[in-house]
Formats: C-alpha cells, structure tokens, sequence
C-alpha cells in the first residue's frame, strides 16, 4: 500500500532551547503539516512519498536529502530553476506562546497542479498510489485555478478506487475570507474517504457549538470514516455506522503540542495502510503523536520516535475499490 501526501515543506528557523539573549541563535530545520505526517509515516515503516514543487537552491537540495533520508520516495518533486522554498521562523513572546512569521507568499508548493505539462507528470505519479493525502494548508497555498484541477484529479483517482484522506488544518491567515475556506473544504470533503479533523479547527472554521454539531454537519459527505481528535479529550470516531469515543491515553511531561494532529495523522494512516481497523488506527495515532508532544517541534529526532505500529496488523483494509 502505497500513499503520497500533497503539500509545502518550508524552511523552521527557531529559537534554540536555553538562549535568553535579545537576538536568539536560531537552528535551522525543515517542516510542513502533511511533510511532518509523511516522516512519521516512512518511519513506521510505511511507503510514503511526497508530492510539491521546491526550487534550485542549496535548501531545496537539502530537503530532498533529508526526505530521502527518511526514507520518503521524492519522484513526483519536481524544482523550479530560480526558486526557492517557503520559510518561516519561530519567536517565544515573553508569556511563553510560540509565534509564527511565514515568508511564503513565493513558494514554489504555490504552483502544485497549475501548469498543464507539470499536473500530468505529476497525475501520472499518483494514480500508482493507493491513497493520497492532503490538508486545508495545501489547499490554502494553491492557486484556486490549481485548486479546480486538483478537485478533478481526486475525482478521476477516486473513480479508479484509490482513497483520499483530508485533514481541514484552518489557517485563517492563509485565506482571503473563511468563506473561501469553507468552499475549498466542502469541496474536498466531497472527494474524500478519511476525514482526519480537529475540532478546534472545526469550530474556528464553520462555528460549530458541539463536536455533536460538528460530526452531525459532516453527516452530508460520504466519508467511509470520520476522525474527530480533540486534544486529550477522547477522539471521535465514525464509522460503518457508529460512533465510539476512544480514550486518549493520559501523557506525562508534555513539551510542546506542535505538530499533534500531524503525528496522529500518521499513526492513524499507517495503521490502515497496513490493515489496521479504525479503532486501532485511532490507538495508533494517539501512540505517534503522545510520543511527539513530549519534545520540543513538530518533528522529533528519528533516534527517540518508536514505530506506531502493532505487530501482526491485518491485510490492506484500506485496498483499492
Ligand atoms: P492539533 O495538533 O491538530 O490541534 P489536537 O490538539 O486535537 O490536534 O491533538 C491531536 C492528538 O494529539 C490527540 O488526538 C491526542 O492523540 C494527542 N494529544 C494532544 N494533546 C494531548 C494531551 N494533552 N494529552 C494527550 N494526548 C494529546
């Protein structure tokens, strides 16, 4: 089984632990909500390959060595000569909250399904997938033109039985209005199976009072599976027709929730790659992401992530139509 997630990865610069100056020495990563599940992924041992556009530069070339590293497949990256990626740096406000400055107005992830000749390189990459993968980030960067296309292909990719999994991740900064939003969501929702969604974002996005209320408005898409997280409060989830609320096991010394619902994603996807049931999926993605909030960032070094996985999962539950 073979999954390929959709998006941006940009360039972390944050500020490295234990630096009280004015100016911080900063410490140079990469990162990216579907490129964070992607990691997670590849490192439970699942085929994952990603799918953008970088540029030329030093920095694109060094993101295609750590994917690579990671283990991810990097055939359907294509780089655009004279660009560079998406960047964004970290700040610590003086309460403690984390803040966030984006310089991605020109990334080349921007450009995902825009160009004829660049989409049919790339679609013909992806319908050897099973599944693929996206979030509200990568509808937000892309073009709405682009966006159209991308409709068109999960429609075409779904009809020839492969699945697609969407995680609304509502950055409202990344929109002209939440109404655009919410046109861009709905109309992804219609082409998913998965829905990996987070009831904050949720509520931030369509007002929602109740995850009640939420899973109830969702009921008008025909998503084989629902997954309503909600931090430590037990995660939802619908499916075959029944809704079960699944504890999320307690998790001691918690750093830095960044990148939560990113690891869940994963843990969960990888578990129904490999034919886990939803509900051990879920168990799976609290594995995965527990283990990411007790470190600092969104990606954690490969030598602390343990594999989410239980041994002797079952057999492609997630197969093609
Ligand atoms: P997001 O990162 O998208 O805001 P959530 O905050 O809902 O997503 O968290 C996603 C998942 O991370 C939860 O379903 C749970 O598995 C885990 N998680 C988040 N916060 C906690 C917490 N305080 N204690 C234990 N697990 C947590």
């Amino acid at each position: 089984m073979k999954l390929a997630a959709l998006g941006e990865v940009m360039v972390e610069l944050a500020p490295q632990q234990g630096q009280g100056t004015a100016v911080p020495l900063l410490a140079q990563s990469y990162a990216g909500d579907t490129y964070n599940t992607s990691i997670y992924m590849a490192r439970s041992g699942v085929a994952v390959s990603y799918a953008t556009l970088l540029g030329d530069d030093p920095y694109s070339e060094q993101m295609l060595h750590s994917m690579a590293a990671e283990g991810i497949d990097t055939a359907a990256i294509e780089q655009l000569p004279g660009r560079c990626p998406g960047l964004y740096t970290i700040r610590n406000n003086a309460d403690g909250e984390r803040q966030f400055t984006y310089w991605r107005g020109e990334s080349p992830a921007r450009e995902l399904f825009l160009d004829d000749a660049r989409r049919e390189r790339l679609a013909s990459r992806l319908r050897q997938m099973d599944c693929l993968y996206l979030s509200g980030i990568t509808l937000a960067i892309m073009a709405p033109q682009a966006r159209e296309h991308l409709l068109a292909f999960l429609a075409e990719f779904r009809r020839g039985g492969g699945r697609v999994a969407f995680d609304s991740n509502y950055r409202p900064r990344l929109w002209g209005s939440a109404r655009d939003a919410q046109q861009a969501v709905d109309a992804v929702l219609q082409q998913s199976d998965i829905a990996l969604l987070t009831l904050e974002d949720e509520q931030l996005l369509w007002g929602d009072r109740t995850a009640g209320k939420c899973l109830e408005r969702n009921g008008r898409y025909h998503l084989g599976e629902l997954v309503l997280k909600r931090g430590p409060e037990p995660v939802l989830l619908q499916y075959d027709g029944t809704l079960s609320a699944l504890e999320v096991p307690p998790v001691s010394d918690i750093v830095d929730t960044t990148g939560a619902g990113d690891a869940f994603n994963a843990g969960y996807l990888a578990a129904r790659l490999c034919g886990g049931e939803p509900e051990a999926a879920v168990a799976a993605g609290n594995r995965c992401a527990a283990q990411v909030i007790r470190y600092r960032g969104a990606i954690i070094p490969a030598a602390q992530f343990t594999p989410c996985l239980e041994k002797g999962t079952g057999q492609g539950a997630l197969a093609r139509a």
